[in-house]
């Protein structure tokens, strides 16, 4: 590669850190010298348990073997995430990684479905979705195809112990020859003339110099916030969410391969299902609910006895105004931070590092390459954070002053513009390289409350009894498929038993 960087230093040793230096060290090694300082005194942020299917690409790039990954860090399978009680008290759905149903000639079949309730089907539309059935009988299986159709399999993700999997990565960086330093960073020393870092010094007083430095500190923002002065831009009006507290609780009798999220009165409370133990916590606005209300809520609301005392933690939805500034790039929360709702961030540290391997600097001044990379992220952060608004402002609940707030909260025009498309046609105007797909978007649109008005007349092109036939196929290859599967704790037992289950 033709790079004037020799030496990588990676500032933090969560799972930003250890995701970017087992990357780097994987395509890059053999060109870069890379150094993780980290600080066993200042510890890690300890939560982020649940991830979405993109996690896959990441293993193969690292050529992990899932199973053995599985095992090593307690993990479970994804197949969706359960919202209860968010379009209105009572009302559940499950945002699944897959499609409902399958498209015909070339029309969502979501507009099928519409149609056929118009005419007076009483099914949802999950009826016809694979992940659904799958999920509400606790299996799981590799499964890519439906039958002999063109019915895509289940897409699935993992739950795992985030103090495991940093440990997993860290072995995996090492044994690529990342060098780790244990130390508190307490100065940076910049180049006068340019501005660009050259060096960390430790508490200790071990100097370490570096071409290139990424911030992996966490909600600190060591390097590119507090050295570089990079501004964070504040979201709060839109996810008023700001603080979290969680608990772990004994492991669940029946391991359900699904995140579930349940809304409360100024937030929603997330249980995440591990061989060994079940991870909780209850993400809420403090200015709606005092931290002592908020921990009885999370208490309160476990469905497995407590093995600690709640641990809070306290944040600010938003991101950094720039993702690379000088020769240092910010991944993970150091970058920003959108609440965890759709377990988004670890996904957002793969898609840094990747999108930063592409633009690594070629060139002394790689201006053109940090722009690029910062227009990407930026329009990243902002296509993930209006389909984090759509959950809390789609909603009928007026029952608490966080849930009248969001209901009637101005919402990004970007936002709007997708919520009356789809009201008035069933339509999604995402774009094209929005993370969530169209599938995650009618789910979500649907499970909220919105019912769209009309559906697209392609839909027309079947004749009643057809329609009638299509669904009911749909169904019955659905329930063939999961009838083969096993349960997901048959699967885990038989492929992934951790020592601990
Ligand atoms: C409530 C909550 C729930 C979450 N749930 C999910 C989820 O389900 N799914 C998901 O994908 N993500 C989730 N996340 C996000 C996820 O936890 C983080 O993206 C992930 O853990 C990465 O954190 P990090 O490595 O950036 O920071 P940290 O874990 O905070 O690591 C920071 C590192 O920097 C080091 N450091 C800091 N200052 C210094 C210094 N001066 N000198 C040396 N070292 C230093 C620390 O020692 C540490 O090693 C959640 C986040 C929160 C807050």
């Amino acid at each position: 590669m033709g790079t004037h960087i020799n030496k990588l230093v990676i500032v933090g040793g969560g799972t930003a850190g250890w995701i970017t230096a087992a990357a780097f060290s994987r395509l890059l090694g053999k060109t870069l010298s890379i150094e993780l300082v980290e600080s066993d005194a200042i510890g890690t942020v300890g939560v982020g348990e649940a991830t979405i299917p993109q996690i896959i690409r990441l293993n193969t790039i690292l050529g992990l073997d899932e199973h053995d990954f599985v095992k090593r860090t307690n993990g479970t399978f994804k197949l969706g995430i359960e919202f209860v009680d968010w379009g209105q008290l009572g009302s559940s759905y499950l945002h699944t990684f897959g499609d409902a149903g399958m498209n015909l000639a070339s029309v969502p079949f979501h507009h099928y479905w519409k149609r056929a309730e118009n005419a007076g089907l009483n099914k949802d539309l999950w009826h016809y979705s694979l992940h659904k059935c799958a999920a509400d009988q606790a299996k799981f299986g590799k499964l890519d195809r439906v039958g002999n159709t063109s019915m895509t399999g289940l897409a699935y993700a993992y739950h795992f112990d985030a103090s495991l999997y940093a440990a997993y990565l860290r072995a995996y960086s090492e044994k690529h020859g990342v060098k780790r330093t244990e130390g508190i960073v307490q100065t940076v020393a910049r180049n006068a003339e340019s501005g660009d870092l050259t060096a960390i010094t430790l508490d200790n007083g071990q100097e370490i110099a570096g071409d290139f430095f990424i911030d992996c500190t966490g909600f600190r923002a060591l390097l590119l916030g507090q050295e570089l002065g990079v501004e964070y831009q504040d979201w709060s009006k839109w996810l008023p969410c700001n603080s979290a507290q969680a608990v772990p609780s004994e492991r669940l009798e029946t391991l359900v391969p699904y995140t579930r999220a349940t809304a409360k009165t100024a937030g929603w409370q997330w249980r995440i299902p591990l061989q060994h133990r079940t991870g909780n916590g209850h993400v809420y606005c403090s200015d709606f609910i005092s931290d002592d209300e908020a921990g009885e809520t999370l208490l309160a609301g476990l469905d497995t006895k407590p093995l600690a005392d709640p641990r809070p933690i306290r944040f600010t939805t938003g991101r950094r105004e720039q993702f690379w500034s000088h020769n240092c790039a910010a991944i993970g929360l150091s970058s920003g931070f959108l609440e965890p709702l759709e377990s988004t961030s670890i996904h957002l540290i793969q898609s840094h590092v990747s999108r930063l391997l592409q633009l690594f600097p070629t060139s002394a001044n790689p201006e053109k390459e940090r722009a690029e990379y910062n227009r990407r992220c930026v329009a990243e952060f902002e296509q993930i954070r209006d389909f984090l608004i759509l959950h809390y402002h789609q909603t009928e609940r007026e029952d608490s002053g966080f849930w009248r707030y969001c209901k009637n909260m101005e919402v990004p025009d970007s936002l709007s513009h997708k919520q009356e498309l789809f009201a008035s046609s069933g339509r999604i105007g995402r774009d094209a390289d929005d993370l969530f797909r169209e599938a995650s978007w009618v789910q979500v649109m649907l499970g909220q409350g919105v019912t769209p008005e009309a559906y697209d007349p392609m839909a027309n092109g079947l004749a009643d009894a057809q329609l009638g036939e299509f669904l009911g196929n749909v169904r019955t290859l659905i329930e063939r498929a999961v009838h083969s599967l096993p349960t997901h704790e048959q699967y885990l037992q038989k492929h992934c038993a951790s020592a601990g289950s």
